[in-house]
C-alpha cells in the first residue's frame, strides 16, 4: 500500500511531525502540519507521494528536485477533503445528496451523551433543506420517547424524523396480514406501532408472536410464546441485534431474547430491522426520495453499511461508534466514505 503525505500550507519553524494521522483506506494518507526537511525519514515511514494543499509552498521545489517524490497539488484546505478527492469520492457529491438516513447510537449519541458535531450537522441539514430520518434498530422506544430523549440531550427533532424497527415491523406485518393479531414480548413502543398499523393483541391464537427489546422479560411470557409458535403463530423479531451497548455495559437485545423461543420450537424467526434492506426501503418511502438521492450514515459495518450496500444507497461510516479504522479491515466490503463523525459532513 503506497502512502501519501499531505502537507498543509501553514509553514512553521518546527520539525515535521509525520505522519500525524494515518488513514488506512485504499490510499493511506498522512498529514504533516509543518515543513519537512527530513525526507529520508518520511520515506522510511512508507510515504510515496506528497500532496500539497498550496502550490506556492516553496519547500515543494526542494522535494521535487531532491527526493523524487510524486507531488500533487490539491487546492483543498483540509486533509479529509483531500483524502476523499484523491479516492475519487469528493465530499461535494456527499453534501449534494437530498436525504440523509442516520443511525442513532454511535452516530448522534452514545448512551446519554450527545456526540460532538451533531448540533452543527442538524443545523446544516435544516439550513440546506435536506430530508432526514433517524433510524434505530431498537424497538423499545416510540418516536415520541426518542424525541424526548433527544430533548434531554438538548436537541430538538420532531417525531416524524424517527424511524424504529418497531415501526418497520408493524408496517411489514400490516402488509403481510392486514388487521392481523399478535402476541408481543416487547415494550409500549412496539405494541403501539402494531395497534397503529391496525393489529390487535391476542394471547390465545395470534397470527404472529412478535419479539422486541424489553425489560419485562418473563418465563411466563416465554412459555406462552413457545406454545403459540408451536400452534402455528409465525415468529417475528423486530431486529437481529444480540446486544445493545449501554452505560452499564452490554445488555441482551432482541436477537438474544428471541433465541430461547427459536430453540424450544425449532422455528427460525424473521427479522425486519437492519441489516434487512427492507428497513431501508421503508425509510426511503417515508422520505419520498430515490436511493440515488440518499445516503446512509452509520457506525456499524454489519448492520448500517451492509444495509446501505444491499439497498444500493451510498454509505458513510462514522468512527464515533463501535467500528474503528483497524476493525474495518475484517470486512469483505467497505463503505464509500469514512469520517470521524457526522460533523465532518458539514463543509
Ligand atoms: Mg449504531
Amino acid at each position: 500500500m503506497s502512502s501519501v503525505m499531505l502537507a498543509s500550507y501553514e509553514m512553521t519553524e518546527k520539525m515535521p511531525q509525520y505522519p500525524v494521522r494515518w488513514i488506512t483506506t485504499e490510499l493511506a494518507v498522512g498529514y504533516a502540519p509543518g515543513s519537512y526537511n527530513d525526507l529520508a525519514a518520511i520515506r522510511a515511514q512508507g510515504v510515496a507521494a506528497i500532496v500539497n494543499l498550496c502550490a506556492e509552498c516553496y519547500d515543494l521545489v526542494d522535494i521535487e528536485k531532491n527526493a523524487g517524490f510524486d507531488v500533487y497539488y490539491i487546492p483543498i484546505p483540509d486533509e479529509k477533503e483531500a483524502e476523499s478527492y484523491l479516492k475519487g469520492y469528493p465530499m461535494d457529491a456527499l453534501r449534494s445528496k437530498k436525504a440523509f438516513i442516520c443511525d442513532m447510537d454511535g452516530v448522534i449519541y452514545h448512551g446519554n451523551q450527545l456526540l460532538p458535531g451533531v448540533s452543527k450537522f442538524l443545523d446544516w441539514l435544516r439550513k440546506e433543506h435536506k430530508k432526514f430520518l433517524f433510524l434505530t434498530n431498537s424497538s423499545e422506544r416510540s418516536p415520541r420517547e426518542l424525541r424526548e430523549k433527544m430533548l434531554r440531550l438538548t436537541v430538538q427533532i420532531n417525531e416524524d424524523h424517527f424511524y424504529t424497527s418497531a415501526l418497520a415491523t408493524a408496517e411489514f406485518l400490516a402488509r403481510q396480514c392486514p388487521e392481523g393479531s399478535a402476541f408481543v414480548i416487547g415494550e409500549a413502543g412496539l405494541t403501539k406501532a402494531l395497534y397503529d398499523a391496525g393489529f390487535s393483541m391476542n394471547d390465545t391464537n395470534p397470527d404472529y408472536v412478535v419479539v422486541g427489546e424489553t425489560r419485562n422479560y418473563s418465563y411466563d411470557r416465554l412459555e406462552r410464546a413457545v406454545h403459540l409458535v408451536g400452534n402455528g403463530a409465525k415468529l417475528i423479531g423486530t431486529n437481529p441485534d444480540l446486544t445493545d451497548p449501554t452505560e452499564k455495559g452490554i445488555v441482551p437485545a432482541t436477537g438474544a431474547l428471541i433465541a430461547p423461543i427459536e430453540l424450544a420450537t425449532g422455528s427460525k424467526a424473521y427479522f425486519v430491522g437492519k441489516p434487512n434492506p427492507l428497513m431501508m426501503r421503508h425509510a426511503l418511502k417515508r422520505l419520498g426520495c430515490r436511493r440515488e438521492e440518499t445516503v446512509i450514515v452509520g457506525d456499524r459495518m454489519d448492520t448500517d453499511i451492509i444495509a446501505g450496500l444491499e439497498s444500493e444507497i451510498e454509505t458513510v461510516l462514522v468512527l464515533s461508534g463501535v467500528t474503528s479504522r483497524e476493525g474495518l479491515e475484517r470486512f469483505a466490503y467497505r463503505p464509500r466514505y469514512i469520517l470521524d463523525g457526522v460533523g465532518d459532513i458539514v463543509p
